[in-house]
């Protein structure tokens, strides 16, 4: 078969600008692979149920009803139905860690690629869905230059162009410098981080893309700042959890 032209553009690129792996550092020539190459992609541990309903989080053992976890319980979360991935280690940690601390935007396409299939699996009613970025603050998106969110969010349109994507929610609080504060303290101060700009309408649908979900603190900040705003169904999709 003679390639197209946009797989010939790809060769020809990949000659000029060999890729490797941002994990093994093995090259990469495949078409579909572009900064994680397959074999780290599959050494990622993917997480499944059993699981919280709520939150995501895994259950140790069997369950054959359906699970609340016990901080969900105390502490509901804004959102509905909060999943994640993959486990934050391995060949999907190494890519996220690429794309935000050394620019790599070549692992976007592979990313995308796993939120994708994840929103397929966990949210196959995607009518009507509209993905949403966890804003940074003004002065660390100036710092960055770019917000990995929305670069993953780019992705998946270019995988399904039918997703729609708002870019309503801004951060209002930079959480960066609140290192030195407790646990509850960082939470707090979490709670309020973020708003609705004015005269926007909130999307009823919403999915929110983050990379990493650590405590859930940042999701359920989002998730509470676009409730109050009009928002209905509030979702969570992060690629891992750490
Ligand atoms: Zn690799
Ligand atoms: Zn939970």
């Amino acid at each position: 078969m003679i390639p197209g032209l946009p797989q010939l553009k790809q060769k020809l690129l990949d000659e000029i600008y060999p890729r490797s792996c941002c994990s093994c550092g093995k090259d990469i020539r495949e078409g579909d692979e572009h900064g994680l190459c397959w074999d780290c992609r599959a050494d990622s541990v993917a997480l499944g149920p059993p699981w919280c309903e709520r939150c995501g989080q895994i259950v140790a053992g069997r369950i054959d009803h359906e699970f609340i976890c016990s901080d969900c319980e105390e502490n509901p979360p804004r959102y509905q139905r909060g999943r994640s991935l993959y486990h934050y280690e391995g060949g999907v940690r190494e890519a996220i860690h690429a794309l935000k601390y050394h620019r790599d935007f070549s692992v976007i396409p592979d990313l995308s690629r796993l939120l994708l299939a994840g929103l397929k699996t966990y949210f196959p009613e995607s009518e009507g869905l509209v993905l949403v970025a966890v804003p940074l603050h003004r002065s660390r998106q100036r710092k960055r230059g770019f917000n990995q969110d929305a670069e993953l969010i780019r992705g998946v349109r270019k995988l399904d162009p039918s997703l729609k994507t708002w870019a309503g929610l801004k951060r209002i609080k930079n959480t960066d410098t609140q290192t030195k504060l407790s646990k509850a303290a960082r939470r707090e101060n979490v709670r309020s981080a973020f708003a609705v700009k004015k005269n926007v309408k909130v999307p009823e649908r919403i999915l929110i893309i983050d990379d990493v979900m650590t405590t859930g603190a940042t999701l359920d900040a989002c998730a509470r700042a676009l409730k109050k705003a009009g928002g209905v169904e509030i979702n969570t999709l992060t690629i891992a959890r750490g």
